[in-house]
């Protein structure tokens, strides 16, 4: 027997309408380009998607089309959102970091038939442009008057775009599992991968960062969006601010220390979200102008650390500066990618700031809607007891079930997805990412867990950086090296390191050896390329390491 509920399709124009008749004046803030800050609201952003919707469709953009966007976060990038999806075309995000040769992979892969750009990356598209056969034009998100002289082919104005067209639209009403938005996977190795998410799953996962034990974004909050809207979707945060009708804060491409601290000041935010490297700049910034700084003008109460692990260090320095709270998160791409998230529980209630802190360097629990299990080599789960480490999997209604136009099914026949990540879990379901499986260190027949280490070594109160990574070992087949990059006008040393970093981890897990450099290599989204410094250390011989030190003399 069918239950009697109404079958309204779940689809993301009825997010933004929501917030338009809920919360229309409700305020959109945008670090512009050009350096300055524009304002808008939920009402304006929907009435801009509908008339960038009827653009659209006079450009002859129809159901399923791919529209591709090269942009920073914007009140622009943000009726993008709404505009395409809303019209039944498919968003794809393009990460603007990336190197230019996969920029065109990916553009032609997905087949966009126009790419919407902010004239910072002008230069860019139109060095690319002769490669992007199949696209039909190019919009940049600007005035008519800011229009780049670049000799780009089909060059159209967005702002002449949405001036032309009617503010006039209805929605149209389709299937809630129709396509909404694409991103591509950064691939360290081999080709990046497209998750290609629907309405459905969208909508579903918006209620999860609504949720009290998922982000709680509510109508209250004012929130800085420094995860960019090209990576994952910003983490589902402008879907679920418009159901909930929350402030949004766009920091545009100023992510410098300096420019996020102002913006979490003059907006008073009380939320944010980010991968561990953009905080480290702010607390550089504040370090370095503490006496001039009144910190009690930042409200900022909770925040959103995830993309790489939150080091222990961060999560504390947090609470100390704004007692702000750290929710370290934890997905992926394919997890859409909200799928741990750290919220304390009742048991927690009494903990020490010590213990808290404990417990928040862990990623978190799997909030309903998904599931995740580890499981050994042999393909059995492993025991719950936060010591067992194997490979995560994940299953549920927003994580990845296969790639674009890729053959093969990205899950078992379990309907697990692998992550490619270890992890343990423990009694509570709080999993603990050990590493990416590719980055485990395997030192006699034991894993060591590079996170875990580099956490260690981010409390010395001299490093603005950790990398660890395997590094061959004639005896133990690896051993671990730990790569430094030491705080502005600090001089840690090696004993002073490691002797820090000794009673947080096990014995036979301390590093072998401490190199200092300059930088670390990051992705486009923020994470270590641990690749490049494995060959860039291959040969580096480690001091108890007898067989290589003769082979180095
Ligand atoms: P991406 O698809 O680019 O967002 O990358 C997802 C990967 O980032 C995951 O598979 C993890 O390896 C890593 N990651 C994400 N969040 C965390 C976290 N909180 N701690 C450790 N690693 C993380």
């Amino acid at each position: 027997m069918h239950g009697l509920m109404q079958q309204r399709p779940l689809l993301l124009s009825g997010l933004i309408d929501h917030a338009a008749a809920y919360h229309g004046d409700r305020e959109i803030v945008s670090h512009m380009v050009d350096g300055s800050i524009h304002r808008s609201d939920w009402r304006s952003v929907q009435q801009r998607a509908k008339r960038l919707a009827n653009a659209l469709a006079r450009l002859g953009v129809e159901p399923g089309d791919r529209v591709a966007t090269l942009a920073w976060n914007t009140h622009r990038h943000l009726e993008l959102y709404f505009g395409v999806s809303g019209m039944q075309a498919v968003l794809h995000t393009v990460n603007p970091r990336l190197f230019p040769e996969q920029i065109a992979y990916i553009v032609n892969h997905a087949e966009d038939g126009y790419v919407f750009f902010d004239i910072s990356f002008a230069a860019t598209l139109a060095e690319l442009a002769p490669q992007l056969g199949r696209v039909k034009g190019f919009v940049a998100m600007c005035e008519r008057a800011q229009m780049p002289d670049v000799p780009l082919p089909h060059l159209l104005c967005y702002e002449d775009l949405l001036a032309q067209a009617s503010a006039d639209c209805e929605w149209p009403v389709f299937d809630e599992n129709t396509a909404s938005s694409l991103c591509y996977t950064s691939g360290t190795t081999g080709n990046p991968k497209g998750v290609l998410y629907s309405h459905r799953s969208t909508v579903l996962h918006s209620f999860l960062a609504c949720a009290a034990d998922g982000l709680a974004v509510s109508a209250r909050d004012s929130v800085l969006l420094v995860v960019p809207l090209f990576h994952v979707n910003a983490w589902g945060v402008p879907y679920a601010g418009a159901m909930c009708g929350a402030k949004l804060v766009l920091p545009g491409p100023h992510l410098s220390g300096e420019n996020i601290y102002r913006l979490l000041r003059d907006e008073r935010c009380n939320f944010s979200l980010g991968v561990p490297t953009v905080w480290l700049g702010l607390f550089d910034y504040i370090e370095r102008h503490r006496d001039s700084l009144d910190l009690s003008q930042i409200v900022l109460k909770r925040l959103v650390v995830g993309g790489s692990a939150a080091p222990r260090a961060m999560i504390q320095k947090f609470e100390e500066l704004f007692g702000a709270y750290v929710i370290h998160a934890w997905g992926m791409s394919e997890t859409s990618p909200l799928a741990t998230i750290g919220t304390p529980l009742d048991k927690h209630r009494d903990f020490s700031l010590q213990q808290r802190y404990d417990m928040q360097a862990r990623q978190g629990r799997a909030i309903y809607g998904v599931e995740i299990e580890i499981f050994g080599e042999d393909g059995q789960p492993l025991p719950h007891d936060g010591k067992a480490f194997g490979d995560l999997k994940a299953r549920g209604p927003w994580v990845a079930s296969g790639y674009y136009r890729a053959d093969a099914d990205a899950v078992d026949d379990q309907g697990w997805f692998p992550t490619g990540d270890v992890a343990t879990l423990d009694a509570d379901g709080f999993v603990q990412i050990t590493d990416r499986s590719k980055d485990v260190i395997k030192s006699g027949g034991e894993w060591i867990s590079s996170i875990d280490l580099e956490n260690a070594a981010m409390g010395h109160p001299e490093v603005q950086e950790a990398a660890v990574i395997g590094v061959a070992h004639s005896r133990w087949q690896e051993r671990p090296l730990l790569l430094i990059v030491a705080k502005i006008g600090a001089r840690p040393t090696r004993e002073s390191i490691l002797n820090f970093m000794s009673g947080k981890v096990a014995k036979w897990w301390m590093p072998d050896d401490v190199v200092f450099v300059d930088t670390l290599p990051h992705t486009a989204t923020g994470k270590l390329q641990k690749l490049i410094l494995r060959e860039q250390f291959r040969a580096h011989p480690l001091p108890t390491d007898e067989v290589a030190i003769g082979r180095g003399a």
